[in-house]
């Protein structure tokens, strides 16, 4: 696969031998990374493929090495060029790392976008708040339905996952067949309107031929069987009839599922259900309206939660995560406007911490605690469930469709290589571990990586989209670590110094170990080489602040021990 690859270059067009018509795969996003699913089928010769998107989602930032950034986002860049070629965008189902990056990115590809119905009107319910300033061409497709885009003959198959809808997706080409799994588990006891995965109508593709499985790996390395929602369901109701004071639940507001379990807990408990977050009542609305959440389902607004008695309320509540804005963080903070909490409230987080948000979930929980109110999370109690499959439903993902070829994906490294070892061991004939930006054929003639694409980053920054590898970001990382010198020069026509350079820095520490003051330091350096210079010479002023920038950058590594950002600039006044 290495050698291939080496033979390659990024962004040169995928050239199959003879120009054969081939069925070929490449993520832009969704490899070795969970998060930011991105991911392309192609159908025909590879001077003339016509391109099929599945999801485009966005991932988070991991604080200090993205410095400044809200959201990552796939770069296009390959798709952008080939945009003529793509017949469509199919989401998978309504979570961020799956669609989120859709409406920001969408007027640069403009193809249609399939959707089901309760992804569908979320997406319309986005677009509305953001006063509907992107018109995306979104065409609904029913649950477990079959449709055309394109030269795709694609079919939706519903799986179990953690939202309303979720769907794998079967793509057939002249050239061969696939099932994409999207996020996908085995849930025996489905709660709410959920359903299980269509195991029988997944076991019927094996029997007709799949070449290729492109399945789930988040939990491949995590033995047994997931627990049922339903299961979750019962431990929430256990755990809220124990309480008593207020209770505040924060959870995915995508979670419906779970919703209708709080509601359905806050009626057994005699308790009535309280919604904080925009997000959540979006959330609440776009449920009902697709019949979601049962029809005498009810709700009502934070400002309720001072009206009644603390242990009548049961809040549900955005900011699993440890959102700086969401209600739970100014909970904890004692900040938010009505909803106060004492020391005989609990707080459950029904959810799991994202990686990378440890430490912010870690410190809203140290708040409470420290406030005395009680915190229940999935180490106390069953009050959450991954949507993703463990090893034994895996397996049994790979016996149902008895693949020719499968390739992990939505996993980091570790993942994809337990989902891939899995795999092997289930029997599937060939396995692949691929990375984003390969162009993989999957038939016909088996898997080979045939050519790369170009990938990366897009950080959303403020109201921009900036490129991640050379963009301000990486700057702002070194700003961070080793502060800035900015040195101002004043020359005139001659090359004489016309008055003393001035020095800021910033960051910087204000004295070496011997106590001498860098500041200083830094002006003599500057002093010592403009008048190492002769005055004539001095009238090249990228070399003079190229060495004065050497200069700098030196005597400060030899005071601190570390190289700082140097901008040097020059001003040139008439020689008197
Ligand atoms: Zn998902
Ligand atoms: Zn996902």
């Amino acid at each position: 696969m290495a050698d291939q690859r080496s033979k390659t270059r990024a962004g040169k067009r995928p050239v199959a031998a003879g120009g054969a018509s081939e069925l070929v795969f490449l993520a832009l996003g969704g490899l070795g990374e969970i998060g930011m699913n991105c991911y392309l089928y192609g159908t025909g010769p590879a001077d003339r493929r016509e391109w099929l998107m599945v999801d485009i989602g966005i991932t988070f930032p991991e604080g200090e090495f993205d410095p400044g950034v809200d959201v990552i986002l796939p770069d296009l860049r390959f798709i952008e060029d080939e945009q003529i070629n793509l017949a469509g965008i199919v989401i998978t189902h309504a979570h961020e790392d799956h669609f989120g990056a859709l409406i920001e990115l969408w007027p640069r590809l403009k193809v249609p976008v399939y959707a089901t119905p309760f992804t569908a009107t979320l997406l319309k319910a986005k677009l509305a708040e953001n006063g509907n300033r992107t018109k995306i061409n979104i065409r609904e497709i029913p649950v477990s339905s079959q449709f055309k885009v394109g030269a795709f003959d694609l079919e939706f198959v519903a799986v179990a996952h953690s939202v309303p809808e979720p769907q794998a997706l079967v793509i057939k080409t002249a050239d061969g067949k696939v099932l994409h799994t999207g996020d996908w588990k085995i849930e025996p006891t489905p709660y709410g309107s959920s359903t299980d995965t269509d195991g029988a109508r997944l076991a019927q593709l094996g029997i007709e031929g799949i070449d290729a499985i492109i399945c789930d790996s988040t939990n491949a390395m995590r033995e047994g069987r997931s627990p049922s929602e339903t299961d979750v369901a019962k431990s929430l109701a256990e755990q809220i009839g124990k309480c008593t004071g207020a209770v505040a639940i924060t959870i995915f507001s995508s979670n419906v599922a779970r919703i209708q379990a709080i509601s359905d807990a806050a009626r057994a408990s005699g308790r009535q259900l309280i919604v904080a977050g925009r997000a959540m009542h979006r959330m609440i609305a776009v449920a009902i309206e697709t019949g979601h959440l049962r029809k005498d389902f009810r709700s009502h607004d934070q400002d309720h939660f001072q009206h009644i008695a603390p242990e009548k309320a049961l809040l549900l509540c955005t900011g699993s995560q440890g959102e700086p804005r969401a209600a739970l963080s100014r909970i904890a903070d004692n900040e938010h406007p009505v909803v106060k909490l004492t020391a005989r409230d609990t707080v459950i987080f029904s959810s799991r911490t994202i990686p990378g948000n440890e430490k912010t979930v870690g410190r809203i929980q140290n708040k409470l605690v420290e406030r005395g109110i009680n915190i229940v999370t999935d180490n106390d109690a069953l009050v959450h469930v991954t949507g993703h499959p463990r090893r034994e439903e895996l397996k049994e993902m790979y016996a149902w469709v008895k693949p020719k070829l499968a390739i992990p994906m939505h996993g980091e490294a570790r993942h994809m290589a337990a989902n891939a070892a899995l795999a092997k061991a289930a029997g599937v004939p060939q396995v692949m571990v691929v990375r984003n930006g390969d162009i993989v054929r999957l038939a016909p003639g088996g898997g080979a990586v045939i050519d790369e694409a170009p990938t990366g980053r897009l950080y959303r920054d403020g109201r921009l989209l900036v490129e991640s590898t050379e963009g301000p970001v990486r700057d702002r990382r070194k700003l961070a670590q080793v502060g800035i010198a900015v040195v101002s020069l004043v020359l005139d026509t001659k090359g004489q110094i016309a008055a003393d350079p001035d020095v800021v820095l910033d960051g910087i520490p204000e004295t070496d170990v011997n106590g001498h003051d860098v500041l200083d330091l830094v002006l003599d350096a500057i002093d010592n080489t403009l008048r190492s210079v002769p005055p004539k010479r001095r009238l090249d002023q990228d070399k003079i602040e190229d060495m004065v920038k050497k200069a700098v950058r030196s005597t400060i590594d030899h005071a601190w021990g570390k190289r700082p950002i140097v901008k040097v600039m020059t001003a040139t006044v008439e020689a008197k």
